[in-house]
């Protein structure tokens, strides 16, 4: 049996928070020290006990916008830290010199602090880069060398990749595995003195090339590229891959909880050996991090992937990284979704290790949710239809007073001046009214909102037949709010705008930009070699560009202030095309839900 509507959903389930709770009542990091700032084992261990429970990290590479499915991993690591009295760090994994930009650094500072997460904590902040690292991952990496963990390997990248072996069949040795120490170091140092070109060498972990697992057959820790970074320049000409600098990076940062998605699972082995041998050197302060991993999210009628992201940017199939269409968080911000409702959103699909589809109408739901309870309502007028009331005397106003928020009294009300000639929906309109039609047709008498109850008496229309204005008079009796008014009951209740203080506007109907739940997935009926582009489900009604008839207080909108156009949606004042006294709107979300029937 489903459970009465008036209680809340409980929040879905969560396992790491029972990992968290477990470690928190066992004291595995009670003992830790910190010495304020990311360090290795004897710097920490000269600090003072680390006043924070645990430490999450988010660790997004700087190599683009952040999208909806960063969105989990931001409310996962900053909720749990919020929750669990800890911190997590704002950390860019940024080991990757050519792809990285100053711009996207910025636009995810901005986007993590839009979610409403920041990294000041214990009168610190906690912004870090790995790029801030390259001295100690060096210097490990010389440790591991004399240690027999690392060697210089020169084979070919095709060569590695021949004798690395395959899911089912284990890898062989690199002639150069048994190089000694001290060729190991001297190739080393002369990879970073530059004096070798870019594929010449690598440093690899001597693991096991007869692993089960790939990722242990001597792993690259080190290649050579001979590139400008963003931050660090042309001060180095090595740099580290991922799988080396991530959980050293963790480690050195005093993390607790290494939150990552399911990819990674495979890895885990590598970054505890890893670990574990710099801390047996001393080098790595204890106890160490541990990895644990979620499946990602996958939402239908989007794509979350990078390169598909930068397909769509690049060849114009949409704006620019902040085109509300984009499921990136700055197109989110702009289209007028909003952060309660992103982590509203999180909560309710939870974090577990099963990998799922989430509906889009799950995320649009929460937004609608989080609108309703802080939209202000207002009016607005779509496709517009002149109403003539013809007893309403020529240059006479009513004022009328419609509530800024039904479920928020206290948020008072607004003027809506109510004169001869009104602008209607035409879809309130019909001559012949079909079954059931309750709004205006001749004869009919319906409820102007907020405003009089008129009776219609017809239309006017221009030479082709199409209705150019309709006509009704109004009982002066029965204003909303008035005595007697309720009196007067109708079916129709329709909503409308002065003609003389409309506010003209742009509004942009914005839809979901793929018509397929599965962009370029495959289909029930699909030939084998069948290969399908997601380019070809873009939804061709994803963005249609209005002229709408508004109520006056919207021209006074801020940007970024959200409305409920009632009836229509939810709204927002575009925050980089709205001028002062006149803002351009976008849609965020219809009311209800079109697409579960189209689907
Ligand atoms: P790339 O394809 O470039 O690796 P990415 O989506 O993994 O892209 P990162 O910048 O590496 O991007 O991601 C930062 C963090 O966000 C990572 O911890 C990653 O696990 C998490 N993350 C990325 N995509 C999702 C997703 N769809 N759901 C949940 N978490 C995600
Ligand atoms: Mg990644």
């Amino acid at each position: 049996m489903s459970k009465p509507p008036s209680s809340p959903p409980a929040p879905a389930a969560n396992f790491i928070r029972n990992i968290i709770e477990a470690d928190l009542a066992s004291g595995a990091y009670a003992g830790r020290r910190w010495s304020g700032r990311p360090g290795p084992a004897a710097q920490q261990q000269a600090g003072a006990p680390d006043p924070a429970k645990i430490r999450t990290r988010f660790p997004p590479e700087p190599n683009g916008y952040l999208h909806y499915g960063h969105a989990k991993s931001i409310c996962l690591n900053f909720g749990l830290a919020r929750d669990f009295g800890g911190v997590c760090h704002m950390r860019f994994d940024d080991t990757n010199p050519t792809r990285e930009e100053q711009e996207y650094v910025d636009g995810i500072l901005e986007a993590v602090q839009w979610l409403g997460f920041g990294w000041d904590a214990f009168g610190a902040s906690h912004q870090y880069f790995a790029s801030d690292y390259f001295p100690w991952l060096y210097a490990f990496a010389e440790k591991l060398i004399e240690h027999g963990d690392a060697y210089v390997d020169s084979q070919s990248a095709e060569e590695m990749r021949a004798r690395r072996g395959t899911l089912t069949q284990v890898g062989e040795d690199s002639p150069f595995r048994g190089r000694s120490v001290a060729e190991n170091l001297d190739l080393f140092r002369r990879m970073k003195a530059g004096e070798f070109a870019d594929g010449a060498h690598v440093l690899r972990l001597k693991i096991d090339m007869q692993s089960a697992n790939i990722n242990l057959r001597d792993p690259v820790a080190y290649r050579i590229r001979h590139a400008h970074h963003h931050r660090t320049g042309d001060a180095w000409c090595i740099y580290p891959m991922y799988d080396y600098t991530h959980g050293v990076s963790d480690a050195l940062e005093n993390v607790t909880h290494s939150i990552c998605t399911l990819e990674f699972e495979d890895h885990r082995p590598l970054y505890d050996w890893l670990n574990e041998k710099l801390a047996a050197l001393g080098l790595l302060n204890t106890p160490l991090p541990r990895q644990y991993e979620f499946s990602r999210l996958n939402l239908s009628y989007v794509v979350l992937s990078k390169r598909k992201l930068i397909q769509l940017v690049e060849e114009g199939h949409v704006a620019g990284w902040d085109d509300p269409r984009l499921p990136t968080l700055v197109g989110a911000r702009r289209r007028g979704f909003t952060a309660e409702g992103f982590r509203l959103f999180a909560e309710r699909i939870g974090v577990s290790k099963s990998d799922s589809w989430i509906d889009m109408s799950v995320l649009e739901d929460c937004m609608r949710e989080h609108l309703n309870e802080s939209a202000e309502r207002r009016v607005a007028v779509l496709d517009p239809l002149r109403l003539v009331i013809t007893n309403f005397p020529e240059g006479a106003l009513e004022t009328c007073h419609a509530p800024n928020h039904p479920l928020h009294p206290e948020l008072g009300k607004r003027e809506m001046p109510f004169t001869r000639e009104l602008w209607i929906e035409r879809e309130d309109f019909q001559e012949v009214p079909e079954k059931g039609f309750h709004r205006l047709y001749p004869g009919n008498t319906v409820r102007l909102r907020y405003g009089f109850v008129v009776t219609c008496t017809g239309c006017e229309k221009d030479a082709a037949g199409n209705v150019t204005a309709v006509h009704a008079e109004y009982f002066a009796d029965s204003k909303s709010g008035t005595p007697g008014a309720d009196n007067y009951k109708t079916k129709g209740n329709l909503h409308w705008v002065s003609v003389a203080h409309a506010y003209q506007a742009t509004v942009r109907l914005y839809d979901r930009l793929f018509a397929h739940p599965n962009p370029g997935g495959r289909r029930e009926g699909d030939a084998p070699d069948l290969e399908r582009d997601f380019l070809d489900d873009i939804n061709p009604d994803s963005l249609r560009v209005i002229t709408a008839q508004l109520e006056p207080s919207l021209r006074d909108a801020a940007p970024e202030q959200r409305f409920q156009f009632e009836r229509h949606g939810y709204f927002v004042a575009d925050r980089h095309d709205s001028k002062p006294g006149a803002p351009v709107f976008n849609r965020a979300v219809t009311l209800k839900d079109g697409w579960a029937q189209r689907a």
